[in-house]
């Protein structure tokens, strides 16, 4: 079935009743260009099992299936499982979790689904979620390599900006903690049904096999990161004092002997200074 076929889909879609659903992000890809590539750069090869979030009617699903061994994909719609019965009929490499990516076991997902293979994530990300899936991706530190996402292009844009510059936010520091962040192709709004009012990018992040830090360290680590852009008009010192509750004259004294100035703001410190600056202020919080 050519689920990039507009006539093919909405047939499909009509028969089984359904309509979309503005709440949870529903824009199904219609382009035939965009799922082979996203399925390329994801990593969608012999030897390798996907985990895919957001199916839709299983335009990414299938071309992901058509390359890696397996493919397991979390789909929290339950009016979208019959349809995808039919849309993915043809294949037996693939199971679809009927389940919401928050509160889904992916560990247990992974590891009895993909036992022996190499494993990455790959989707077209529901947008009104974006930034929390990623975050829980990467927190649960799951054993993947890569996750290789479909974005807004502005939500792209802060992942993909250099930590310590101006367009960096919490996301960007945190995506750039846990790996690499690869900007790899702007798709258009026209690529979707229905089409979205803003573009698309797709993007790659490769994951590092070691943390940088110990659990107990990456949990201040966060903290301090998240209170710094949550305040980041706020000079560091006096955002991390109210919501951290350390004294201010701590994160001077940290800042002079990182070489800081005192007046910096979170935004303009590169990943290296955030490590050191954490590990340093982690001791006066304990
Ligand atoms: N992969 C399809 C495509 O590219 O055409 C659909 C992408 S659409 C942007 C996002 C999909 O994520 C929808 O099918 C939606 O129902 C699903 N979704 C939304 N919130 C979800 C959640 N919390 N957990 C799992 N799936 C979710």
């Amino acid at each position: 079935m050519n689920l990039t076929n507009i006539g093919v889909v909405k047939d499909v879609l009509s028969r089984h009743g359904f309509n979309f659903s503005k709440g949870l992000g529903q824009n199904f890809i219609i382009d035939s260009d965009i799922c082979p590539r996203i399925a390329e750069y994801g990593n969608a090869a012999q030897g390798w099992g996907i985990l895919e979030i957001g199916t839709g009617v299983g335009v990414l699903t299938k071309e992901l299936a058509m390359r890696a061994d397996k493919v397991s994909a979390v789909e929290i719609d339950k009016r979208l499982i019959p349809v995808l019965a039919e849309t993915l009929g043809e294949f037996n490499n693939i199971k679809i979790y009927n389940e919401d990516v928050m509160k889904a076991n992916l560990h247990k997902i992974i590891s009895e689904d993909f036992s022996g293979l190499r494993t990455a994530i790959c989707a077209n990300l529901p947008y009104y979620i974006t930034s929390p899936i990623i975050m829980l991706l990467l927190e649960s530190r799951l054993p993947v390599e890569s996750i290789t996402v479909m974005v807004q292009k502005e939500a792209a844009q802060r992942l993909c900006a250099k930590v310590g510059s101006r367009e960096s936010g919490a996301i960007t520091v945190g995506v750039n903690y846990y790996g690499t962040v690869t900007s790899l192709f702007d798709v258009s709004r026209e690529s979707f049904m229905p089409s979205p009012n803003v573009d698309s990018a797709v993007i790659r992040i490769d994951i590092d096999k070691q943390p940088r830090l110990a659990p107990n360290e990456e949990k201040f680590f966060f903290k301090m990161v998240k209170a710094g852009f949550s305040q980041r008009r706020k000079t560091l010192a006096n955002g991390l004092t109210s919501l951290l509750g350390i004294a201010k004259n701590d994160v001077y004294s940290a800042l002079r002997d990182l070489e800081i100035s005192e007046s910096v703001r979170m935004e303009a410190l590169d990943m290296e200074q955030l490590i050191a600056l954490s590990l340093r202020l982690t001791k006066e919080e304990n």
